[in-house]
């Protein structure tokens, strides 16, 4: 730790507790983040050494990167002192922050960005520094992440998720042959799709009907439109679904949780979910609303994007990279592919095993 560094942390942490009588959060300069954060900013003044790891989340409004951040303070305790900031879904917010991290001189950083086509010139910023990044939920291509040894990569393989989620609606159409509605032998879907270009977006889309496909079912896209993550919008679209091919849609496949909520808002709306007026809707995420729609019934089946581990391996990779180690398995607890990635597995969640998921 820095010498500099050490004093504004000593001075903030004996101003905040002459003010409150705690010493959490003091140097953290995160504004929103400074409350999360507060068990392990404690620790940051003593002498020990924890990294200072500044943290840049492509929105805080966002459901499971805010289970993501949740995560990433809860593992971080005793381990780093983060400084999780908000990019308001701007890369140039997002690399005025980052400028800011990199003045401040911190052991690493955690980005999640918003563009995943400006990590070159993150990772050019950070090499110049000699500050290590982990790239997080937003994967940058090959190239760019080629060009460090000291990038790394958390997170989940979006092919997964979208053949877990088609066999979600395979399931449920082998098991209720009276799915297919119009009875022609095909199933009639609509798509609600994540934001263009997001490789979870493009490949959740692709791999779900690709798996519907393999299990020899034919299908028919009536309709399939981004909603770009959010609630409200997955509402919006849906409705404009619902008005131009009503009773023809067989199913929903959203590529988020969120979405497939807002889908099913629309469908409640239109008198499905109620008496034997049914659709199948899945999701991926497994966040809390949406096991409460799997318990009530509305959600079909969503897919285990496990936040928890994404948010404890970012964490953990940083702390290592700070430290001058290499990450590996026995100081991180996670393996780690091709010297710079970490996929954590997702795993598909019905009403019969939401444990699995909370
Ligand atoms: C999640 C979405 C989230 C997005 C943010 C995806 O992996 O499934 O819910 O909005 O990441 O980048
Ligand atoms: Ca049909």
């Amino acid at each position: 730790m820095k010498k500099k560094w050490l004093l504004v942390l000593m001075t903030g942490i004996m101003l905040t507790a002459a003010a409150c009588g705690n010493n959490g959060g003091g140097g953290n300069t995160g504004g929103n983040s400074g409350g999360d954060n507060g068990a392990s900013g404690g620790n940051a003044g003593s002498g020990s050494g924890t990294p200072q790891v500044g943290v840049a989340i492509y929105k805080f409004d966002d459901t499971f990167m805010t289970g993501v951040r949740n995560a990433m303070s809860a593992s971080a305790e005793g381990k780093a002192k983060l400084d999780i900031v908000d990019s308001q879904n701007a890369q140039p917010t997002q690399n005025e922050k980052i400028d800011l991290f990199i003045s401040k001189k911190y052991d690493s950083m955690i980005i999640n960005p918003v563009d995943r086509t400006a990590a070159g010139v993150i990772i050019d910023k950070a090499k110049g520094a000699d500050i290590p990044v982990v790239f997080l939920n937003r994967e940058p291509i090959a190239e760019d992440m080629n060009k460090w040894d000291k990038v790394f990569y958390v997170g989940a393989k979006a092919e997964e998720s979208g053949t877990i989620s088609g066999q979600l609606i395979v399931d449920y159409w082998k098991a209720n042959p009276a799915a297919d509605k119009n009875g022609d032998g095909k199933l009639q879907y609509v798509m609600l799709t994540g934001e263009p270009g997001h490789q979870d977006a493009e490949l959740r889309t692709k791999f779900s009907v690709q798996a519907i496909q393999d299990a020899g079912i034919e299908v028919e896209a009536l309709a399939e439109d981004t909603a770009m993550w959010d609630r409200v919008k997955g509402q919006e679209k849906m409705q404009t679904f619902l008005a131009s091919h009503g009773d023809k849609i067989e199913a929903v496949l959203a590529n988020n949780d969120d979405m497939a909520l807002g889908a099913i808002e629309a469908l409640k709306a239109a008198g499905y979910f109620a008496g034997d007026k049914h659709m199948p809707v899945v999701g991926v995420d497994a966040t809390a609303p949406a096991i409460q729609a799997l318990q009530d019934g509305t959600l079909l089946g969503t897919v285990l994007n496990d936040a928890k581990n994404q948010g404890a391996a970012s964490v953990a990779i940083a702390a290592a990279l700070s430290k001058g180690e290499t990450p590996t398995k026995e100081n991180t607890g996670f393996d780690i592919t091709d010297g710079k990635y970490v996929w954590i597995a997702y795993k598909k969640i019905t009403k019969d095993n939401v444990a699995d998921a909370q």
